[in-house]
């Protein structure tokens, strides 16, 4: 049996989305920039695509020029960051908290080189933010930028955006507030003109809500002050040069498209049954197991186990060979033995950060895959704690006398 649990990783395209974009590959292949009529559809196409993707985020109200097609949340998240500093000189501090994903940590990072000043904000055990931390960052008339995630990609945990950009614009009308909404775009709701009036900057990426990779968007509130990085060519009203990615934005519309008639559905609560299934069970079967984020408001689809004494490299090989594909959201990533920034932002213990694992789900996720994964994952984890220096494999329980478990 194949089992595919690393949505959060990236999503299978839907078939639908598959068969709308396919003619802009052969017969529709024209560059909707030239002048002869044959390049008519694909420019339509494309300019159809960004008036379902601003209704998506809020109806008449967003204004399609406010939405430009990118190559995906990295770039997105590079371009808001870079072009806001470029647009404001006067302006030096920027905020992030310390979970974000790379595309905008090392962002950040990158900025701080470039001579700018930038806050960390924390987040607690349950990897939730510290709103007194993050208001204590704010500076009026200094503060440039704010970037924090609505999602988390490993944990799942969700951060208030509704409330801290509130609280940025109370501080400064002046802040940019930016928010890479990758992980929760079809989950949760974002209104450009209701929860999310404050948000300035918007990201995310087709290739996690089952439309093919290569193409992302990059919202921009009329009136911000930003400036583009990627220049050359007068495409997406000259702020992204480059010939369109046409097939993936016909792609991205029409997913968009489908997770609009699916939030009314009961899919999400399906997908959120699943997951809490999985849950519940792996944590009855299999002692010294805890949730990250368990606590915390978290999307519906993920869950992220730390499996105590023993290492998530060797339950992620284990898994596969059993053919289920899950994630660390560790060293597979990142090339080291480091455990996740995430994890490690948390203050997960020693004895449980490196054997996390994230299962995320999608909405093709089916039962018989979650029960398999329920009748095979207390093997694999025995299996290997039997071999684990940590575990007293005569007795069963840990070798350490004194475990510090996470608080949950
Ligand atoms: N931000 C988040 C929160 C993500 O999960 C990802 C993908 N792992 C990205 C940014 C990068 O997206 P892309 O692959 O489209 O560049």
């Amino acid at each position: 049996m194949q089992v595919y649990l690393d949505n959060n990783a990236t999503t299978p395209v839907a078939k639908e989305v598959c068969s709308e974009l396919l003619p802009f590959l052969n017969e529709q292949f024209y560059n909707p920039s030239s002048s002869y009529r044959n390049a008519d559809p694909p420019a339509k196409a494309v300019a159809r695509a960004r008036g379902v993707v601003a209704r998506f985020f809020g109806g008449e109200g967003v204004d399609s020029k406010e939405i430009i097609f990118t190559s995906g949340a990295t770039e997105s998240n590079n371009s808001a960051i870079f072009g806001a500093l470029k647009a404001n000189p006067g302006r030096r501090h920027l905020i992030t908290s310390t979970v974000e994903h790379p595309a905008v940590l090392e962002v950040f990072k990158e900025c701080k080189r470039m001579g700018a000043e930038v806050t960390f904000v924390p987040v607690d055990h349950q990897g939730n933010i510290s709103l007194k931390d993050f208001v204590r960052a704010l500076r009026p008339r200094e503060t440039l930028l704010v970037s924090i995630m609505y999602a988390n990609n490993e944990t799942g945990v969700i951060f208030p955006i509704e409330n801290l950009s509130r609280l940025t614009k109370e501080t400064d009308q002046g802040i940019l507030f930016h928010t890479d909404a990758t992980q929760a775009v079809g989950k949760l709701p974002m209104n450009l003109n209701g929860n999310f009036k404050n948000v300035d900057m918007l990201s995310l990426s087709g290739h996690k809500i089952h439309a093919p990779k290569g193409v992302g968007v990059l919202y921009i509130r009329r009136g911000s002050a930003w400036r583009p990085i990627q220049i050359g060519g007068h495409q997406e009203h000259g702020r992204r040069a480059g010939t369109e990615n046409v097939a993936g934005i016909v792609g991205l519309g029409k997913a968009m498209e489908l997770l609009w008639e699916e939030q009314a559905g009961p899919v999400l609560e399906n997908i959120r049954a699943l997951r809490d299934k999985l849950e519940c069970a792996l944590l009855e079967r299999i002692p010294y197991v805890h949730i990250n984020g368990r606590d915390a408001p978290r999307l519906p689809n993920t869950t992220n186990l730390s499996c105590h004494f023993i290492e998530g490299e060797g339950i992620l090989y284990q898994l596969d060979e059993y053919g289920i594909s899950a994630s660390s959201g560790s060293a597979c990533t990142s090339g080291s033995l480091d455990p996740s920034h995430v994890l490690k932002a948390m203050d997960v213990p020693f004895t449980a950060i490196h054997g996390s694992v994230r299962f995320s789900l999608s909405r093709f996720t089916v039962e018989e895959e979650i029960d398999y994964v329920i009748n095979v994952f207390p093997e694999i984890v025995q299996r290997l704690r039997n071999i684990s220096p940590y575990w007293d494999q005569e007795k069963n329980i840990p070798r350490q006398e004194k475990v510090i478990l996470c608080s949950e």
